[in-house]
């Protein structure tokens, strides 16, 4: 076993500190990743608070993972040691169900394997994140980061990048559509650069009026301020496509009746619950459908999109004992737009 630096939170909304864990040495198919950046999503700050219920304590979160290759099982044909890699949300899943099959891991039927909060295929060891120095995953489940990409605003695409990327892809939207991206925080603003960077006429909708000027700067071409007393009215019936990236309770029927006859909108944050008014989806004939990061090939397809494009998140970089702050700086909406820990501060501070 290695014996592994890591953060932790020790029970529900307590803040993270210092904590070890235990990596195992890499079996034939897996490898060792010593974890360079690791981007903080507002994912970890839902399960620490057991927002979602079901949290596991101790719990070590990060799930935007990107590290070099220290070693390699005796059987592992992918990968090299050197080479510069990635994890997201899982580390692994049935491999044999119709989702698995289907390549879209992250519905697995048996559960896949969450990169923390969740136990590995054995079913009781828990999993822990990359709010830790190193990590050993199956070969199946590592990403490729491009070589031109920064690693630390690439680390942000293993999350926020996948999940506003896959139903941007899987719900068809096209060159000129036109798309109104709710919320600019870490998924936001990667909706914001993707979506353009697909052709589309993005429009960000906000409730902080400061954000507008980046809106327009990371490729919007418009911007909507929410709490303007008649935003609502005058865009009504104006988007094909709405991605909802908001982290905390809102009204989901305001923005519907922002979508145009048999228009679309994907809900990707996952606040509490709140009530839908039919009524909002049948006059227009709308849709409302959800989405969950991507499986392991689309997050591929979208690492080589985000190279090709040169997209990374706009990070704010961060030593790892600042997590507590930026957890709380991430409920103010006071992010911009990525928090990104540098994990030579946990080495340092554990060496
Ligand atoms: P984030 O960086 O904190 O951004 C959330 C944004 O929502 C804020 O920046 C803010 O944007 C807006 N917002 C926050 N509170 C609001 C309020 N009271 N009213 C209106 N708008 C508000 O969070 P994130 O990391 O992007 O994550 C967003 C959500 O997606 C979270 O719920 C997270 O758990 C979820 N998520 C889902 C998936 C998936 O696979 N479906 C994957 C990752 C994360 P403005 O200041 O511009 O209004
Ligand atoms: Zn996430």
């Amino acid at each position: 076993m290695l014996r592994t630096p890591a953060y932790a939170a020790d029970k529900a909304g307590a803040p993270l500190k210092p904590y070890s864990i235990e990596r195992r040495e890499p079996g034939p198919h897996e490898v060792l990743i010593d974890i360079l950046y690791c981007g903080i999503c507002h994912s970890d700050v839902h399960q620490v608070r057991d927002e979602w219920g079901g949290s596991i304590f101790p719990m070590v979160p990060g799930h935007e993972i990107v590290g070099r290759v220290t070693e390699t099982g005796a059987q592992v044909k992918k990968w090299q040691v050197g080479d510069t890699v990635g994890i997201g949300c899982f580390v692994d899943s049935c491999r044999t169900c119709e989702a698995c099959r289907s390549g879209e891991e992250q519905f697995c039927e048996e559960g896949m394997n969450a990169t923390y909060n969740g136990y590995e295929r054995d079913r009781k060891t828990p999993t822990y994140g990359g709010y830790s120095t190193r990590i050993t995953v199956n070969e199946d489940y590592v990403l490729r980061i491009p070589p031109n990409l920064p690693l630390p605003g690439a680390a942000p695409l293993l999350c926020a990048g996948i999940t506003t990327y896959s139903p941007l892809r899987h719900f068809g939207v096209m060159p000129g559509a036109k798309v109104g991206v709710i919320g600019l925080g870490g998924l936001g603003h990667m909706g914001v650069k993707i979506a353009s960077a697909m052709g589309a006429h993005v429009t960000v909708l906000s409730h902080s009026p400061a954000k507008m000027d980046d809106a327009l700067r990371l490729g919007a071409a418009d911007f909507l301020l929410t709490a303007e007393q008649n935003a609502f009215k005058e865009n009504a019936r104006r988007f094909d496509f709405i991605l909802d990236t908001v982290s905390a309770k809102h009204n989901y029927n305001a923005y519907l009746n922002l979508l145009k006859r048999d228009g679309t909108m994907v809900l990707v944050g996952i606040p509490e619950p709140t009530t839908l008014s039919a009524g909002s989806l049948v006059m227009q004939r709308r849709r409302l459908a959800g989405s969950l990061i991507g499986g392991i090939r689309e997050t591929q397809e979208m690492l080589d999109f985000c190279g090709e494009h040169g997209i990374v998140a706009d990070v704010e970089v961060i030593p790892i004992d600042r997590i507590n702050e930026a957890y709380e700086r991430m409920l103010r909406s006071d992010v911009r737009y990525r928090f990104v820990i540098d994990l030579a501060s946990l080495k340092k501070e554990a060496a």
